[in-house]
């Protein structure tokens, strides 16, 4: 079984133990292209015996949620240097309630937010640290150190997997521009945090011109490794549902690769017989970061760049997405629907699903305000399965949520704020407000 790189427009392909992330000839972006005759040797269902099989063996590589469909995700991948984490098998939580509320028959949150560093960044990160590992371990080559540029999520789950794989990992951050949360996870991995005088764009200039030598490996979102592991989300939805599709996906994105995953692990599951339906894809974009949405308006004829403005769900701030190509592809191919929210829309949607007791971030919000839309115009039909990508932990975001509650967010309105009562200590009174808020 053999996978290799392929430039997308089809010009040119690599090994996958090469150190290249876009085409040499055309500079597109590469994808991860399978073997499909050799997958297909297995039946669909003793693919699903398979994984079954796993996930019950007492080996840590064989239960992680990625790892225990490891052929479909890098057959080159030697087990005895892949660098885990326990990530995937994240929770795929119904909602009863919402599900009623909207006239659906099934919501459920697909929780990718619940792994080791908080968001399904970590679904990624697994196999191209993986694959580094085996590259110098195994292969000898010579690499240093992996780096990236970001603001939050992919730093924190490249430091946690180069740090326990023993691989020296390089952040560069804007200067004073990064909250204590999203610092805390490299500074406590031990990665060398750069904190550079300049913005995100200008530290991803300067990541790219120190990996051009090959001695630092760049693990930022034009690597097409991490793709294959992302992709596992929509493979393992529908093997929590006995091996069916829900009728929808809904997912937020900016630099769209998620989209992009979740696109390519359907097809490759309908492909090697495991579903025989499709779902729709609907992707969920901040109106301060919209340009898919712009270009969804003309039906993805034409694509132009937006600047960003300032968004609470600041992992998809993105106005000129890497993987915006690889995301019409798959939009295309899945009947996809782009539709966007504004900061109040999925403040209140982020809090509104807290109160079914999901606590999202504010990216989920995003998601799910885009949801509430389509259901209510009808574009998401009535009695459909819907499934809902959550992307972060919501206690990443725990300053989001209290601004929210104290109702400090700029220009919002916050309709479920949930201030806490501030009493005397004195029986009497405390008595009083139960009365009042338990009848
Ligand atoms: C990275 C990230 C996204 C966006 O994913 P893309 O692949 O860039 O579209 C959304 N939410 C969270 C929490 C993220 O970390
Ligand atoms: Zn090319």
């Amino acid at each position: 079984m053999k996978a290799h790189f392929q430039c997308i427009k089809g010009c040119e392909t690599y090994s996958l133990n090469e150190v290249v992330y876009q085409c040499k000839k055309c500079g597109s972006l590469l994808e991860v292209v399978h073997d499909m005759n050799s997958l297909k040797q297995k039946s669909g269902s003793e693919w699903k015996k398979l994984f079954q099989e796993r996930k019950t063996n007492p080996d840590f590589s064989d239960q992680s949620g990625i790892w225990n469909k490891r052929e479909w995700v890098n057959p080159m991948m030697d087990k005895d240097y892949i660098v885990t984490l326990g990530e995937g098998n994240n929770p795929l939580t119904p909602i009863p309630p919402a599900a009623k509320e909207l006239g659906m028959k099934n919501i459920w949150i697909k929780h990718c937010g619940n792994t080791h560093t908080g968001s399904f960044k970590d679904l990624g990160m697994t196999v191209l640290v993986s694959m580094v590992n085996q590259m110098i371990h195994k292969e000898k080559q010579k690499i240093k150190a992996v780096a990236c540029a970001s603001t939050g999520d992919t730093s924190a789950a490249l430091s946690a997997y180069g740090r326990y794989a023993g691989i020296p990992t390089i952040v560069f951050l804007p200067r004073n521009k990064i909250s204590i949360a999203q610092l805390v996870q490299p500074i406590a991995n031990h990665a060398l945090v750069l904190a550079l005088d300049t913005d995100f764009d200008g530290c991803m200039k300067i990541v790219q011109a120190v990996t051009k030598d090959n001695s630092i490996y760049l693990a930022n979102s034009m690597n097409s490794l991490r793709i294959e592991g992302q992709k596992i989300v929509g493979i393992e939805t529908a093997e929590q549902l006995g091996w069916k599709v829900p009728d929808y996906f809904v997912i937020p994105g900016g630099n769209l690769g998620n989209v992009s995953a979740l696109g390519s692990g359907l097809t490759m599951m309908k492909e090697l017989g495991l579903i025989d339906k499709m779902p729709v894809i609907i992707l969920a974009q901040a109106e301060n970061a919209n340009p898919l949405y712009l270009s969804y308006q003309n039906q993805f004829q034409s694509f132009e760049p937006v600047k960003a403005k300032t968004t609470l769900a600041s992992a998809i701030q993105i106005g000129d997405p890497v993987s915006r190509d690889k995301a019409i592809r798959e939009l295309k191919k899945f009947n996809g629907i782009v539709e966007q929210a504004s900061e109040e829309e999925l403040a209140n949607a982020s809090a509104k699903y807290d109160r079914f007791g999901m606590f999202t971030c504010p990216h989920t919000g995003v998601a799910l305000a885009v949801m509430e839309k389509l259901a209510d115009q009808g574009k998401i039909e009535k009695n459909s399965d819907v499934v809902v990508v959550s992307t972060a932990h919501g206690l990443k975001f725990a300053d989001f949520k209290v601004r929210y509650h104290e109702s400090q967010l700029e220009n919002i309105v916050s309709k479920y704020a949930n201030k806490p009562v501030e009493l005397e200590a004195d029986v009497e009174k405390v008595s009083k407000v139960l009365y009042e808020r338990l009848k």
